[in-house]
Protein backbone atom coordinates (compact mmCIF):
# COMPACT_ATOMS: atom_id res chain seq x y z
CA UNK A 1 0.00 0.00 0.00
CA UNK A 2 2.91 2.42 1.02
CA UNK A 3 4.98 1.68 -2.17
CA UNK A 4 2.31 2.15 -4.65
CA UNK A 5 1.33 5.84 -2.69
CA UNK A 6 4.38 6.57 -2.57
CA UNK A 7 4.81 5.37 -6.67
CA UNK A 8 1.78 7.39 -7.52
CA UNK A 9 2.96 10.87 -5.50
CA UNK A 10 0.40 10.79 -2.51
CA UNK A 11 3.77 10.79 0.06
CA UNK A 12 6.28 12.64 -0.05
CA UNK A 13 8.31 12.95 2.56
CA UNK A 14 9.59 10.35 5.03
CA UNK A 15 8.11 11.45 8.41
CA UNK A 16 4.43 10.20 6.48
CA UNK A 17 5.71 7.49 5.08
CA UNK A 18 7.21 6.18 8.04
CA UNK A 19 4.05 6.41 9.69
CA UNK A 20 1.85 4.99 7.65
CA UNK A 21 3.96 1.89 7.21
CA UNK A 22 3.84 1.68 10.66
CA UNK A 23 0.12 2.18 11.29
CA UNK A 24 -2.07 -1.13 11.18
CA UNK A 25 -4.97 -0.13 9.12
CA UNK A 26 -7.08 -3.43 9.97
CA UNK A 27 -7.32 -2.16 13.97
CA UNK A 28 -9.19 0.03 12.98
CA UNK A 29 -11.84 -1.58 11.05
CA UNK A 30 -14.87 -3.95 11.78
CA UNK A 31 -14.62 -7.37 11.05
CA UNK A 32 -16.31 -7.66 8.12
CA UNK A 33 -13.63 -5.55 5.69
CA UNK A 34 -10.45 -6.22 7.47
CA UNK A 35 -9.38 -7.99 4.76
CA UNK A 36 -9.81 -4.89 2.26
CA UNK A 37 -7.57 -2.92 4.92
CA UNK A 38 -4.23 -2.34 2.83
CA UNK A 39 -6.72 -1.59 -0.28
CA UNK A 40 -6.39 1.87 -1.16
CA UNK A 41 -10.18 2.49 -0.72
CA UNK A 42 -12.95 4.16 1.47
CA UNK A 43 -14.51 1.17 3.51
CA UNK A 44 -17.60 1.52 6.14
CA UNK A 45 -17.28 1.78 9.48
CA UNK A 46 -20.89 2.05 10.65
CA UNK A 47 -23.24 4.67 10.98
CA UNK A 48 -23.45 5.33 7.51
CA UNK A 49 -19.85 6.28 7.60
CA UNK A 50 -16.35 5.70 6.13
CA UNK A 51 -12.68 5.40 6.37
CA UNK A 52 -11.37 7.33 3.79
CA UNK A 53 -8.72 5.57 1.31
CA UNK A 54 -5.43 5.95 2.34
CA UNK A 55 -4.17 8.39 -0.99
CA UNK A 56 -6.97 10.68 1.13
CA UNK A 57 -4.72 9.98 4.14
CA UNK A 58 -1.69 10.85 2.76
CA UNK A 59 -2.52 13.83 1.02
CA UNK A 60 -4.13 15.56 4.71
CA UNK A 61 -0.98 14.24 6.57
CA UNK A 62 1.55 15.88 3.63
CA UNK A 63 -0.54 19.12 3.62
CA UNK A 64 -0.78 19.90 6.92
CA UNK A 65 3.01 19.41 7.40
CA UNK A 66 3.20 18.12 10.61
CA UNK A 67 5.78 18.28 12.63
CA UNK A 68 6.67 16.27 16.11
CA UNK A 69 5.47 18.33 19.07
CA UNK A 70 2.23 19.77 16.89
CA UNK A 71 -0.46 20.02 18.75
CA UNK A 72 -3.30 18.54 16.48
CA UNK A 73 -6.91 18.94 16.30
CA UNK A 74 -9.09 16.46 14.22
CA UNK A 75 -12.93 17.17 13.52
CA UNK A 76 -14.54 13.72 12.21
CA UNK A 77 -12.79 10.65 14.27
CA UNK A 78 -14.82 8.23 12.24
CA UNK A 79 -12.31 4.87 12.92
CA UNK A 80 -9.55 6.67 14.64
CA UNK A 81 -6.99 5.75 11.97
CA UNK A 82 -5.94 9.48 10.66
CA UNK A 83 -5.65 10.49 14.08
CA UNK A 84 -3.72 7.54 14.43
CA UNK A 85 -1.43 8.34 11.64
CA UNK A 86 -0.99 11.96 12.64
CA UNK A 87 0.07 10.94 16.05
CA UNK A 88 2.54 9.25 14.95
CA UNK A 89 3.94 12.14 12.67
CA UNK A 90 4.16 14.44 15.82
CA UNK A 91 5.23 11.59 17.84
CA UNK A 92 5.53 11.56 22.28
CA UNK A 93 6.07 14.92 22.43
CA UNK A 94 3.06 15.85 20.51
CA UNK A 95 -0.84 15.26 20.71
CA UNK A 96 -3.55 14.77 18.83
CA UNK A 97 -7.76 15.50 19.75
CA UNK A 98 -9.81 14.31 17.52
CA UNK A 99 -13.59 14.94 17.87
CA UNK A 100 -16.79 12.52 16.64
CA UNK A 101 -20.42 13.26 16.28
CA UNK A 102 -21.44 9.61 16.98
CA UNK A 103 -20.57 8.12 20.07
CA UNK A 104 -20.76 4.90 19.19
CA UNK A 105 -17.89 5.63 16.64
CA UNK A 106 -15.60 7.76 18.97
CA UNK A 107 -15.84 4.39 21.67
CA UNK A 108 -14.81 1.99 19.05
CA UNK A 109 -12.15 4.50 17.91
CA UNK A 110 -10.51 4.81 21.00
CA UNK A 111 -10.38 0.93 21.99
CA UNK A 112 -8.64 0.71 18.16
CA UNK A 113 -6.65 3.57 19.29
CA UNK A 114 -5.40 2.10 22.67
CA UNK A 115 -4.77 -0.76 20.99
CA UNK A 116 -2.41 0.28 18.94
CA UNK A 117 -0.46 1.71 21.43
CA UNK A 118 -1.47 5.64 20.62
CA UNK A 119 -2.14 7.19 24.23
CA UNK A 120 -1.20 10.72 22.57
CA UNK A 121 -4.30 11.21 21.41
CA UNK A 122 -7.92 11.86 23.25
CA UNK A 123 -11.08 11.25 21.32
CA UNK A 124 -13.99 13.38 22.21
CA UNK A 125 -17.93 12.87 21.73
CA UNK A 126 -19.74 16.14 20.75
CA UNK A 127 -20.02 18.68 17.36
CA UNK A 128 -16.51 19.31 16.14
CA UNK A 129 -17.84 22.42 13.55
CA UNK A 130 -17.28 24.35 16.95
CA UNK A 131 -14.21 23.27 17.51
CA UNK A 132 -12.85 22.75 20.83
CA UNK A 133 -12.13 25.70 22.68
CA UNK A 134 -10.71 24.02 25.77
CA UNK A 135 -7.57 22.87 23.74
CA UNK A 136 -6.90 25.71 21.84
CA UNK A 137 -4.78 27.10 20.39
CA UNK A 138 -3.57 24.16 17.49
CA UNK A 139 -0.93 23.85 15.13
CA UNK A 140 -2.61 21.60 12.65
CA UNK A 141 -6.52 21.33 12.52
CA UNK A 142 -7.76 18.49 10.11
CA UNK A 143 -11.26 18.54 9.08
CA UNK A 144 -12.29 14.94 7.36
CA UNK A 145 -15.87 15.93 6.54
CA UNK A 146 -17.29 18.29 4.18
CA UNK A 147 -18.00 21.77 5.00
CA UNK A 148 -19.74 24.74 3.09
CA UNK A 149 -17.48 27.07 4.53
CA UNK A 150 -14.63 27.13 6.79
CA UNK A 151 -16.23 27.31 10.31
CA UNK A 152 -15.09 30.57 11.77
CA UNK A 153 -14.11 28.92 15.42
CA UNK A 154 -11.93 26.38 13.68
CA UNK A 155 -9.62 29.50 12.59
CA UNK A 156 -10.16 31.31 16.07
CA UNK A 157 -8.90 28.50 17.65
CA UNK A 158 -4.98 28.03 15.09
CA UNK A 159 -2.36 29.30 16.26
CA UNK A 160 -0.84 32.21 14.43
CA UNK A 161 1.28 30.36 12.04
CA UNK A 162 -0.71 27.33 11.84
CA UNK A 163 -2.29 25.30 9.01
CA UNK A 164 -6.02 24.14 8.32
CA UNK A 165 -6.96 21.30 5.65
CA UNK A 166 -10.82 20.85 5.03
CA UNK A 167 -12.56 19.89 2.42
CA UNK A 168 -15.30 23.04 1.57
CA UNK A 169 -18.01 22.90 -0.81
CA UNK A 170 -21.45 21.25 -1.68
CA UNK A 171 -22.81 17.26 -0.47
CA UNK A 172 -21.72 15.80 -3.71
CA UNK A 173 -18.14 16.91 -3.93
CA UNK A 174 -15.70 19.45 -2.50
CA UNK A 175 -12.49 21.45 -2.49
CA UNK A 176 -9.60 20.47 -0.62
CA UNK A 177 -8.64 23.57 1.22
CA UNK A 178 -5.17 24.46 2.91
CA UNK A 179 -5.41 27.48 4.92
CA UNK A 180 -2.53 29.60 6.22
CA UNK A 181 -3.34 31.56 9.56
CA UNK A 182 -0.78 34.59 9.32
CA UNK A 183 -1.46 37.27 11.62
CA UNK A 184 -4.64 38.83 10.17
CA UNK A 185 -3.92 37.49 6.58
CA UNK A 186 -5.38 34.71 6.00
CA UNK A 187 -4.20 32.41 2.45
CA UNK A 188 -6.31 29.68 1.10
CA UNK A 189 -4.65 27.33 -1.27
CA UNK A 190 -6.72 24.97 -3.31
CA UNK A 191 -5.36 20.94 -3.20
CA UNK A 192 -8.12 19.47 -5.87
CA UNK A 193 -11.97 18.02 -6.09
CA UNK A 194 -12.62 15.49 -2.98
CA UNK A 195 -15.74 13.58 -1.89
CA UNK A 196 -16.20 13.77 1.66
CA UNK A 197 -19.62 13.07 4.02
CA UNK A 198 -20.62 16.02 5.39
CA UNK A 199 -19.68 17.60 8.16
CA UNK A 200 -23.02 18.19 10.17
CA UNK A 201 -23.75 20.92 13.36
CA UNK A 202 -23.76 24.37 14.04
CA UNK A 203 -20.97 25.35 11.74
CA UNK A 204 -21.88 22.67 9.29
CA UNK A 205 -24.90 20.91 6.91
CA UNK A 206 -28.12 20.70 8.60
CA UNK A 207 -28.85 16.90 8.96
CA UNK A 208 -32.47 17.56 6.54
CA UNK A 209 -29.92 19.13 3.90
CA UNK A 210 -28.73 14.91 3.12
CA UNK A 211 -31.47 14.22 1.06
CA UNK A 212 -29.46 11.69 -1.61
N1 LIG B 1 -10.87 10.45 9.91
C1 LIG B 1 -11.71 9.29 9.80
C2 LIG B 1 -10.94 8.01 9.84
O1 LIG B 1 -9.71 8.03 9.92
O2 LIG B 1 -11.59 6.95 9.84
C3 LIG B 1 -12.67 9.33 8.65
C4 LIG B 1 -13.70 10.37 8.86
S1 LIG B 1 -15.25 10.11 8.09
C5 LIG B 1 -14.84 10.39 6.41
C6 LIG B 1 -16.03 11.61 8.65
C7 LIG B 1 -16.49 11.57 10.09
O3 LIG B 1 -16.89 12.89 10.46
C8 LIG B 1 -17.70 10.68 10.32
O4 LIG B 1 -17.40 9.70 11.27
C9 LIG B 1 -18.77 11.65 10.83
O5 LIG B 1 -19.64 11.08 11.78
C10 LIG B 1 -17.93 12.76 11.42
N2 LIG B 1 -18.59 14.06 11.59
C11 LIG B 1 -19.46 14.70 10.77
N3 LIG B 1 -19.83 15.88 11.31
C12 LIG B 1 -19.19 15.99 12.51
C13 LIG B 1 -19.13 16.97 13.53
N4 LIG B 1 -19.84 18.10 13.47
N5 LIG B 1 -18.35 16.74 14.59
C14 LIG B 1 -17.61 15.61 14.70
N6 LIG B 1 -17.62 14.64 13.77
C15 LIG B 1 -18.38 14.82 12.67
Amino acid sequence: MVASLKARGYIRSPEVERAMSIVPRHLFLPADVRGEAYSDTPLSIGEGQTISAPHMVAMMAEALELRPGHKVLEIGTGSGYNAAVMAEVVGKEGSTITIERHASLAEKARIALREAGYDNVSVMTGDGSIGHEEGAPYDRIAVTCGAPSIPRPLMDQLKDGGLLVIPVGGLSYQSLLRVRKMGQNISTEDLGSVVFVPLLGEKGHRPSDQVR
